[in-house]
């Protein structure tokens, strides 16, 4: 059975004393969580240390925005995975949208990045979505199409068990327009579809698909209540215990997408 993942990204937010403020609220709410869901905070590199040791043995995953492809060098800025794991970290994004549309990370330099990730046990949540224009379009499906092989092919299928997709779909990133929960999940039954075809069925039934773009704790029930839907990968809201708090404890139970298509829990 798939567990929620809800994954805060703090982006380009929060001083050491915010962050460490924000951490507390959130180690403190999050007392008692029910055991389907797995909770996950990204902050910025400069944070990672100082949160890690605040969240210490308990129960609150740590993530990175993103990494080098490289394991040392000279890359002036540039952060290696081993660095991320030394600071704490067990998670990392991969090709945000914000990585892609900004800095110009390609296919190839993701593939990198997260072949990277894997190769210092790092967990990578490859990120993938669409801007407006394209799905306007009706391309949405040849854009993740491409965004998928790019990146993931040619990991063996243990490699491709330990990475979560999460699917933001551009538009609705940080703009308050939200997928709806019938976008969300045929989208990401697509995304599934993709794993199978690449990983196999097995693979595939066990890969967590996230959704981003816009998650508060307002939609976030509907979202999560999607067969497909495994979690969030949540910015604004994310910033706030109080709203990170109420989309994590959102959506009733979860159970797989086969479980629920099928009616049995
Ligand atoms: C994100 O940046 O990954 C994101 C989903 O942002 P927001 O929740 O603000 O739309």
């Amino acid at each position: 059975m798939r567990r929620f993942l809800i994954a805060g990204n703090w982006k380009m937010h929060l001083v050491r004393a915010e962050g460490m403020e924000l951490v507390d609220a959130i180690l403190e709410g999050s007392v008692g969580m029910p055991a389907d869901r797995e909770l996950l905070v990204i902050p910025s590199f400069t944070l990672l240390h100082t949160i890690a040791e605040r969240i210490g043995k308990r129960a609150l995953g740590l993530g990175a925005q993103d990494l080098h492809w490289e394991a040392s060098g000279a890359y002036t800025s540039g952060v290696s995975a081993a660095m991320l794991r030394d600071a704490g970290c067990e998670w990392v994004l991969v090709g945000h949208s914000e990585r892609r549309d900004h800095f110009g990370d390609s296919g190839e330099v993701l593939g990198r990045k997260l072949r990277a990730a894997l190769a210092a046990l790092l967990r990578p949540i490859y990120c993938v979505g669409e801007h407006l224009e394209e799905r306007e379009q009706g391309r949405t499906h040849e854009l993740l199409d491409r965004q998928f092989h790019d990146v993931l092919d040619g990991l063996a299928p243990a490699e491709m068990q330990r990475v979560v997709l999460a699917y933001e779909p551009v538009w609705a990133i940080g703009t308050g327009r939200t997928a709806t929960p019938e976008i969300a999940q045929e989208t990401h039954g697509f995304l599934r579809s993709l794993v199978a075809s690449a990983y196999g069925q097995g693979v595939a039934a066990e890969t967590r698909i996230l959704y981003g773009g816009s998650v508060k704790p307002e939609n976030a029930s509907e979202l999560l209540g999607q067969p497909d839907v495994d979690g969030a990968l949540i910015g604004g809201a994310s910033l706030m215990a109080e709203s990170f708090l109420g989309i994590a404890q959102a959506g009733g139970q979860h159970t797989s997408g086969a479980q629920k298509r099928t009616g049995k829990t």
